[in-house]
C-alpha cells in the first residue's frame, strides 16, 4: 500500500497555494502532479512530485503498531497505570530502518504512556513506508527537567526530519535553512514530506493532536486538509498545528491527549515476547551538559538568555 498511502498523505496540496513559481491550477482543480517539470531542477524532483498525483488519494493509512518487541516494566502486565507503567520506544537498530534516535536524546528519555508509544511507532511505520528515503528521527518523549517545559506527562514527543524541515539544528547555535538554496521544486518535495508527517500524526490520532511547527506554508495546507477530514473537535485550545518559539523550525513538538485510544498491533505484534525492562531515571541534567541543551540565540541581544523547548 506504499504508493496509496503516499498519495493519500499528500492530498492536502489540493487547492493549496503553490509558491516559488510552481504552477497552480484553477481553484479546486487537481493539478499538482504535472506542475513541477518547468521549475524542478532534477529528474528526482519530477519523479517524486509525480508521486503526488491525485488519482489514488482515497486510501487512508493503516495506523498499526509494527510488530516489534517493545520493552515495558512488569507493572504494565499487572495493569498499573502511568507512570508506573510506561513503554519504551524500541532501540533504533531494532526498528528495521523505520526511525533513528535524535542525536541529543538518550534512551532514558524514550519512555512514555503506552498509547503514546503505540502512536509514535504506528506513525513512524506509515511514514517510512511512504518515504523510505527520508530519515525520521525520534527525539525526547518523557524528559522532565530543564530541557523542556513539558514532556512530563507521557503525551509529548519531538520528531525530526533531517534535511526536510525549515532549518537544521547544526549545533553551536547555527540553524541553516533547508530551503533557501533549493530549487522551488525541491522545496515542494521537502514540504510535501513535512506535510505528510503532520497528516499521519492527525490521522492516526483521529485528529487529537497538537503540533508546534513554524512553517506558515505547511501550516496553512495542513489546517485546510485537517478541516476537511471530519475529525472530532480538536482537544487542544490552540488547534492541531500552531507556531511556537524558533526551536520549532527544526522539529515538530507533538502532543496527544492522555486518553488517546491505543492503536492496534500489526499482525504478530500481540504474540511477540515483549521484554521486561525497568524504567530508568535519567541522569541529573547537571551531570550531562547536553541534557540541559537550552538553545542560546546567536548574536542576539541578551544572547545568554536561553529559549526553552516545549
Ligand atoms: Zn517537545
Amino acid at each position: 500500500m506504499a504508493g496509496g498511502a503516499l498519495l493519500w498523505v499528500l492530498a492536502a496540496c489540493e487547492g493549496a497555494p503553490r509558491e516559488h513559481g510552481v504552477a497552480t491550477g484553477p481553484a479546486g482543480e487537481d493539478a499538482p502532479a504535472e506542475t513541477p517539470s518547468a521549475t524542478a531542477g532534477t529528474d528526482d524532483v519530477t519523479t517524486e512530485l509525480a508521486r503526488l498525483a491525485p488519482a489514488e488519494r482515497a486510501e487512508t493509512p493503516r495506523c498499526e503498531v509494527p510488530a516489534l518487541p517493545i520493552p515495558r516494566p512488569r507493572a504494565c502486565g499487572r495493569g498499573r497505570p502511568y507512570p508506573r507503567c510506561k513503554w519504551l520506544v524500541p532501540p533504533a537498530p531494532r526498528s528495521e530502518g523505520r526511525y533513528r534516535r535524535w542525536r541529543n536524546t538518550i534512551p532514558e528519555h524514550w519512555w512514555a504512556r503506552e498509547s503514546t508509544v503505540r502512536f509514535v511507532l504506528a506513525v513512524a511505520d506509515a511514514f517510512h513506508e511512504a518515504f523510505p528515503e527520508q530519515v525520521l528521527a525520534i527525539g525526547d518523549l518523557d524528559a522532565p527537567g530543564p530541557r523542556h517545559a513539558t514532556h512530563d506527562r507521557g503525551v509529548d514527543v519531538d520528531l525530526y526530519l533531517p534535511g526536510a524541515l525549515m532549518v537544521e539544528n547544526a549545533g553551536g547555535g547555527r540553524m541553516p535553512s533547508n530551503y533557501e538554496d533549493e530549487s522551488p521544486g525541491e522545496v515542494e518535495v521537502l514540504r510535501g514530506r513535512v506535510l505528510a508527517l503532520a497528516q499521519l500524526l492527525a490521522s492516526c490520532s483521529r485528529g487529537a493532536v497538537r503540533i508546534y511547527y513554524n512553517d506558515a506554508v505547511v501550516r496553512e495546507r495542513f489546517l485546510a486538509w485537517y478541516a476537511g477530514q471530519g475529525f472530532p473537535d480538536n482537544p487542544f485550545p490552540e488547534g492541531p498545528m500552531v507556531a511556537h518559539n524558533r526551536l520549532h523550525e527544526f522539529h515538530f513538538h507533538v502532543s496527544v491527549p492522555e486518553d488517546l485510544a491505543p492503536l492496534p498491533f500489526a499482525e504478530g505484534g500481540d504474540a511477540l515476547a515483549h521484554p521486561e525492562a525497568t524504567i530508568l531515571a535519567p541522569p541529573p541534567a547537571a551531570s550531562a551538559p547536553h541534557l540541559s541543551s537550552r538553545y542560546r540565540r546567536p548574536g542576539a541581544e541578551g544572547s545568554s538568555r536561553p529559549v526553552a523547548a516545549e
